[in-house]
């Protein structure tokens, strides 16, 4: 594509950027294909391609209208898109670039302000957020059944943490939502890597990895986060502790991403290209591991269906692994049809737009259920509330249920 950038961004870092994702972008249209929001609307606007050229017209110069950013908005950051296309375009770079700029430029109605600001303020503050949910959850029976059925079940309990004791040290990101959600999960992460001479712990002080903020657009807010969670790990990793295992795929993501978008930090870009690199979901931890986990493995499983979070096959590009995993763990995996397709879940996605989001969760629980299940597992806490707050069958993080099949 050719490209003719504004002299506000041509020569920025950002506009450098974005000119040679544009280059790169063939226009073929093939990632309509598999973009959630362009199979629900069927609008161009609202498809990859469609988005591509709307950043592309604001990077030339062209008026910015609201109509933009709802385009914008709708966007899931799923990443389904890069999936398919085949030149390579890095979309969701480029949707970064746009969003921030098209923040800038249209303001937003004032009480739509004042909700985005509440959850960058409220959820990546796990102090604020647990205290909040659980009021939530004790107000549950007094609220309207829609609202009711959007507050999480009360979390389950997370269990003993066995204490380190191995050579084999490895960093968990407590996080923010997950740790109020689902603390059974890093839990159930650290009690399997326990099994197998692995200690997992977590940095105290830890706080969110900045998605949750980078990705509502406040992106220099996020970018804060990075930088405080970077200092609250570094002691540990000058310890030696060998890698930073991700329970949550849509950290995961983020952190792979530090290195990227601090790569012009003076005092960070170092460090953050350290931490990127060093970063792996459990599920890569787990399978390069297997074999010492295998004569540890009890009984099997039913049958079960497994959602791989966009955030884990598109956005870090694992697929098929924690399947493998799974397989060899003995569940007995039901098949899942367009399993490449998002839940509806993607951050506060389901929160600022929730008719999309539903239309979603409601196809995906379909497909889901299609090879009759009896339990769904999935890799991030966002799709797992979001899931289970749509069916009655049981959603849980796969470490979890894997820990179930240890002797
Ligand atoms: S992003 Fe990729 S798949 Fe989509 S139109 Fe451009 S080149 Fe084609
Ligand atoms: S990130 Fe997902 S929703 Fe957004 S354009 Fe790509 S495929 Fe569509």
């Amino acid at each position: 594509m050719q490209t003719s950038l504004a002299d506000f961004i041509r020569d920025t870092p950002d506009g450098r950027e974005a000119d040679a994702i544009l280059r790169k972008c063939v226009h073929c249209g093939f990632c309509t294909a598999t973009c959630p929001t362009y199979l629900l609307l069927g609008d161009e606007n609202d498809s990859p391609r469609g988005r591509i050229y709307l950043v592309k017209q604001l990077l030339e110069g062209a008026a910015v209208t609201a109509s933009t950013r709802l385009h914008l908005d709708r966007c899931l950051t799923c990443r389904a898109c890069e999936t398919t296309c085949p030149s390579g375009v890095r979309y969701g770079r480029l949707a970064d670039i746009g969003r921030k700029l098209v923040e800038e430029r249209v303001a937003r109605p004032f009480w739509e302000r004042v909700r985005r600001r509440v959850l960058a303020e409220v959820l990546p503050r796990r102090m604020l957020f647990a205290p909040l949910l659980v009021l939530g959850q004790l107000a549950r029976p007094l609220l309207p059944r829609r609202l009711a059925a959007s507050v999480p079940a009360a979390a389950p309990a997370a269990g003993a943490w066995p204490a380190p004791r191995h050579p084999r040290r490895m960093l968990a990101l407590a996080g923010c939502v997950q740790a109020a959600l689902s603390p059974d999960i890093n839990a159930a992460a650290a009690r399997v890597l326990d099994r197998i001479g692995i200690s997992l712990v977590e940095a105290k002080g830890a706080g969110c990895c900045g998605a949750l903020r980078f990705h509502l657009n406040y992106q220099e807010d996020g970018i804060d986060d990075m930088r405080a969670l970077i200092d609250s790990w570094w002691p540990h990793i000058e310890a030696g502790a060998e890698a930073i295992v991700m329970t949550a795929s849509g950290c995961g993501v983020m952190v792979k991403e530090y290195g990227h978008l601090l790569r012009d930090d003076p005092i960070y870009a170092a460090k953050a290209e350290r931490i990127s690199a060093m970063t792996r979901d459990i599920c890569e931890v787990i399978d390069a591991e297997f074999e010492r986990l295998a004569p540890l493995l009890g009984k099997r499983s039913g049958r079960t269906a497994f959602h791989p979070p966009c955030s884990l096959q598109h956005g870090q590009a694992i697929r098929g692994v924690t399947e493998r995993v799974l397989e060899r763990a003995g569940f007995e995996l039901t098949p899942v049809p367009d399993a490449h397709l998002c839940c509806g879940s993607a951050g506060t996605y389901s929160i600022l737009q929730p008719e999309l989001s539903e239309r979603l969760r409601r196809n995906k629980l379909a497909s889901l259920a299609s090879g009759s299940p009896e339990l769904i597992l999935t890799a991030n806490i966002g799709c797992q509330v979001h899931l289970q707050t749509g069916t009655a069958m049981s959603v849980k993080h796969w470490i979890v249920a894997l820990e179930e099949q240890l002797q």
